[in-house]
């Protein structure tokens, strides 16, 4: 008898271990390797597995385990990817099974198809041949015609070692012509024929209209798209063509950050501030992070492209720990829109009964923007109002002073939680650290009793819009209307013809589009967005801010201005609008780091989420209660980490169950990460998977969240 091959596989399902299978060559015609793609017996069906050890021993008894059923036609997933996936697997405390299997494709999954996939591919390869001809050449900018601005970043880049972990910052302005400086840089990296670059973006409805400016830039080089809203079998065959070495050019969202890519020698990562790259469900992993840590692990430059850094990498890029890459001019010449603070608690701004102009129903809008408004249309320019539909909870204010529910243990806002779902009151309560409090009568400050919660009624906007100018061209966009990435850029040509006056939507409209004719920006009632639970929220409304400023005015035809942006708030003298009339991005943020550092919260702490999940919200937060006893019992609990009182989630209710978190925070990373594992095993081992043995509770360890 010979020696037995036993091969170690990992399934997608949250099991900390692999399972031992036998190997048997002359059934599946090859050696095993690290990183194949298997079909195994599991329980009572099959599944698709990887294997990640081969050797000649087990812990089990060799004569009980089970055969590899199929191999896959798939070549192994390379060393180096499956070194990525070990990281995120421990980072994010999340098994190593669970973690690999679903960034394969499901087309690679189907064993039944495995036999009949090569000829798919040849026949798609042909296809994709004849296809690739007929792009158009759009928005390509040659070397040559660079402005002095840009050549200069690009001569900094190229200086760049490309053979070492090269972080870089690129920050300059909306429409200063970053991604003409990368597109170049990422063009001579690319002529060693088979380089690989990585380019990640925040959102499908980004894409086409950059896929195409990329392709212009590399008509010689095989590019492939990658992202949720690309068939399975068109994603099936580009993963296929990325992790075989096939594609030079990998352009994706997030879940690209994963792809096995063998010549991978450069990454960039635009608008790298956007918290869609954080994955919200499943494994929670930050793409950004984790394109960091493999250009780390591949010795190999990453550039971090934004108008508004994130907190943590502008920091990083001041510290001098990455390179500091800027572009400050805006390309086409253009100025930066003016910026006007419309003060909702001023009279003068809003309606009164008597006025001309005032629209039948309630306005929703105030007086000022709907002037505005106005005037644009009759200027024959279009108009972007941004709504801000709420995923917050709300912060309570009063309408006569600028009070607001700060919490006085913390720095964090206190948020309303609505009798019902939790208790029979309804209380201001705390998400960072859990205090509750009732709501009060009057405000503290002034003895006003009419407190009220900040957005309230925002809903009905599009349609007051279209009442208030009935025969303006209206187009609405959200994300129900663009669905389809089809959908979405048929809607964006809609605007670019001009065949639209106003445009309202929620943030979606916001983000990098290249709009060239809109003069005016309206963002209503901005403060539900900047006065919540979550201590980003400033930082976010002023990235999203600055990037809607920059929708307008682009162009700059014959020295017109750089357009107009309007922005409803009842706090003007809030920082984040103070620094936004100056167009102030290094002010704001370095205001932002000292008040983070003062508060000891992130960049300067680090954060993880215990999510819990029941029938009840008070099970969940019972369960939490118990975990953090647990804990402190243990003596775990020590100065530099600190576990908060459960909160309901701000999102509280989801499909029949009701969700709470449990706040963990240390001041060191490595701390932090071992806690989080003991908690893991702890858990594990009270529970069957991912959900507690006893009152069947579903949790979920996050590390970095970004909203808390
Ligand atoms: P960013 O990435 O910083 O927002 P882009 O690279 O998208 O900026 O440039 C904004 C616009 O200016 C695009 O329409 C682009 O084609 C154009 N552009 C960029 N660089 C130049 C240049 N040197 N000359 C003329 N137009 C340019
Ligand atoms: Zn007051
Ligand atoms: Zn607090």
């Amino acid at each position: 008898m010979s020696i037995p091959i036993v091969v170690q596989v990992v399934v997608d399902k949250p099991l900390a271990q692999g399972f031992d299978y036998l190997w048997d060559e002359s059934e599946l015609g090859a050696r095993p390797e690290v990183g194949i793609l298997v079909e195994v017996p599991f329980g009572r069906s099959h599944l698709a597995g990887l294997v990640i050890k081969v050797s000649a021993y087990s812990d089990y008894e060799i004569h009980k385990l089970k055969y590899v059923t199929r191999r896959s036609p798939l070549p192994p997933l390379g060393s180096a990817v499956l070194r990525l996936m070990n990281f995120a697997s421990q980072y994010y405390i999340h098994a190593l099974g669970e973690t690999i299997i679903p960034t394969i494709p499901l087309m690679w999954k189907k064993p039944d198809d495995w036999e009949k996939i090569p000829k798919k591919l040849v026949a798609d390869a042909e296809k994709q041949k004849k296809k690739n001809k007929q792009e158009a050449i759009e928005g390509f900018v040659d070397e040559s015609f660079l402005n002095a601005g840009q050549k200069l970043a690009l001569e900094q880049l190229r200086t760049c070692s490309a053979s070492e972990f090269t972080p870089i910052l690129l920050q300059g302005q909306t429409g200063s012509g970053k991604t003409a400086v990368f597109l170049n840089w990422l063009s001579g990296i690319l002529d060693d024929a088979s380089a690989q670059v990585l380019l990640l973006v925040p959102e499908i409805n980004l894409t086409p209209q950059l896929e195409r400016r990329v392709r212009a830039y590399f008509p010689d080089k095989k590019m492939v798209v990658l992202h949720s809203g690309v068939s399975e079998r068109v994603r099936g065959i580009a993963w296929h063509d990325a992790m075989t070495g096939k594609a030079q050019i990998i352009l994706g969202t997030r879940l690209a950050a994963l792809t096995p890519l063998p010549n991978l020698r450069a990454i960039v990562v635009d608008e790298e501030h956007d918290p869609s790259y954080k994955q919200q469900d499943g494994i929670r992993y930050s793409a950004r992070d984790l394109a960091i840590w493999r250009a780390h692990d591949l010795k190999i430059p990453i550039l971090l492209a934004s108008a508004t850094p994130s907190l943590e990498t502008w920091m990083a890029a001041k510290a001098g720990r990455y390179e500091y890459v800027r572009l400050d001019q805006r390309a086409q010449g253009a100025s930066l829109p003016k910026v006007h603070l419309v003060n909702m608690r001023d009279p003068q701004t809003q309606f009164s009964p008597g006025d001309a102009g005032k629209p039948k129903s309630k306005s929703l809008i105030s007086k000022t923007i709907c002037n505005a408004v106005s005037q644009s249309l009759e200027n024959k320019q279009q108009s972007l109002v941004l709504i801000n539909r709420r995923g917050y909870a709300p912060v309570l204010s009063c309408g006569a002073c600028s009070w607001l529910s700060k919490c006085e243990q913390c720095s964090a806002y206190m948020v309303l939680h609505k009798a019902g779902a939790w208790g029979r009151k309804s209380v201001l309560r705390c998400h960072h650290c859990g205090l509750v409090k009732a709501i009060p009568s009057h405000c503290p400050d002034c003895g006003n009793t009419d407190l009220k919660t900040l957005g309230q009624g925002t809903q009905k906007i599009e349609d007051s819009i279209e009442e208030m100018w009935p025969d303006a061209r209206v187009l609405r966009v959200d994300t129900d209307s663009s669905r389809k990435r089809k959908g979405a850029e048929e809607l964006f040509q809609e605007i670019h013809t001009g065949n639209v006056d106003i445009v309202v939507g929620t943030q979606m409209i916001a983000k990098g589009h290249d709009y060239q004719n809109i003069g005016l920006v309206a963002v209503l009632d901005a403060d539900s967005r900047l006065f919540s639970q979550d201590f980003r929220a400033a930082e976010r409304l002023f990235a999203q801010l600055v990037q809607v400023a920059g929708r307008a005015g682009r162009s700059s035809k014959d020295g017109e201005t750089g357009g107009v942006i309007y922005i409803e708030t009842q706090l003007p003298e809030a920082a984040v609008f103070q620094f936004l009339l100056r167009h102030d991005v290094d002010g704001f943020l370095s205001f932002t780091a000292n008040e983070r550092k003062e508060a000891g919260l992130p960049p300067f702490a680090y954060q993880a989420l215990v999510h819990a999940e029941a029938k009840s919200l008070d099970k969940a937060i019972q369960f939490l209660i118990a975990l953090k006893g647990y804990w402190k019992s243990q003596g775990h609990i020590s100065k530099g980490l600190r576990v908060y009182d459960p909160v309901p989630r701000a999102m509280m209710r989801v499909a029949g169950s009701e969700r709470a978190q449990l706040l963990v925070e240390s001041d060191d990373r490595k701390n932090l990460q071992e806690i989080l594992e003991a908690m893991d095993r702890y858990l594990r081992e009270h529970s069957q998977g991912r959900i507690s043995k006893e009152g069947r509770i579903r949790w979920l360890i996050e590390r970095d969240p970004i909203s808390i």
